[in-house]
């Protein structure tokens, strides 16, 4: 069935590029809702913004949703990410400002409060997005494609000259909680020049050691260093979970990404949804459902670094008969690394 938040749940902080705090609260929704924005120092006009592949605007750095008026909030993708990856369907999330809070960078934040939360069950089954026929889109030696597939499988390779990056690859089913087992705690990164850059255009003023992993050649700047040896590419799947929810609900297929960014996932699902026959919508038997992201989250196996400041109670109180209606085996990672 679909599922919404138990209750409201905020969040403060800083934009990661505008610099400027904000705060975000993400409220239940009813069944069918999906996923909306709304833009609370907005007074005239339309501030409902859809979360959906159709509102996203093209940019490298994160990802923007716009509405026909013109009205937008940036970097959505992790918590974007995090709604999927606790198999929250329907929410609306109001913001006070054009950009939602960095946080640590990562989604862990987001996914840590949605389980504290808890979640409601509603009246109406999942329906998910299939992949019938593959597609595929390519940017000069970036390619993203989606297969077919019977549940969320995404693999992804990074190749960066920086040695403290490298080439990483990783292979990752999404069932059985593994989002937030395998890749919710995983931080932006960056490269101490790019963020020079970046300021002279406006961009990455909110930015700091502490809520991005900052690299130097082979130095890893940020205190602490990596929470895994992979955070990068770890990153780069979060952020494709987070992109690929904007198709509007649960996406069955087989997603390959070869130096991909937040523009060509986007345009993968334009491919997908402009491809005739490329996509079907259907309802979930209870056996898709126990495969889809956010189904079978096992407190246990929940990276520390995501959980430290959460009561364990109240994790595993955490719509635990999705751990037993999944069989395990899948939703396993094959770092490559
Ligand atoms: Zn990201």
């Amino acid at each position: 069935m679909q599922n919404t938040l138990k209750s409201t749940v905020v969040f403060k902080g800083n934009g990661l590029h505008s610099g400027r705090p904000s705060c975000m609260v993400v409220y239940p929704a009813s069944a069918e809702h999906g996923i909306w924005f709304r833009r609370t120092d907005i007074g005239l006009g339309d501030a409902m913004i859809p979360a959906m592949w159709d509102a996203a605007e093209h940019t490298n750095l994160c990802t923007r949703l716009a509405n026909t008026s013109g009205v937008s909030v940036s970097t959505v993708e992790h918590a974007m990410a995090a709604l999927a990856g606790c198999g929250i369907h329907n929410a609306l999330i109001e913001i006070n400002g054009p950009e939602v809070p960095i946080l640590d960078g990562s989604s862990a934040p987001f996914v840590r409060a949605f389980v504290k939360c808890g979640l409601r069950r509603l009246a109406a089954p999942v329906r998910a997005l299939q992949v019938v026929k593959p597609v595929t889109v390519q940017k000069g030696e970036a390619s993203a494609t989606l297969h077919p597939a019977d549940g969320l499988k995404i693999d992804f390779t990074i190749d960066f000259s920086d040695p403290a990056i490298g080439v990483q690859s990783m292979s990752l089913d999404l069932a059985n909680g593994a989002f937030a087992r395998e890749l919710c705690d995983s931080r932006t990164f960056c490269r101490i020049s790019d963020i020079k850059v970046m300021r002279t255009q406006g961009l990455a003023l909110g930015g700091t050691l502490e809520n991005a992993v900052v690299i130097d050649g082979d130095a890893i700047l940020s205190p602490g260093g990596l929470r895994h040896k992979n955070e990068a590419v770890r990153h780069k799947m979060l952020d494709v979970l987070g992109d690929l929810t904007l198709a509007g609900g649960p996406l069955l297929g087989h997603y390959i990404g070869h130096k991909a960014g937040h523009t060509l996932t986007n345009r993968l699902l334009w491919a997908l949804f402009e491809t005739p026959g490329a996509v079907r919508m259907i309802t979930c038997s209870p056996e898709m459902a126990a495969r889809l992201p956010g189904a079978g989250l096992v407190p246990d196996e929940v990276p520390q670094a995501a959980w430290s400041r959460l009561d364990l109670d109240a994790l595993k109180a955490f719509c635990p008969e999705k751990a037993v209606i999944n069989p395990r085996g899948s939703g396993q990672s094959e770092p490559r690394d």
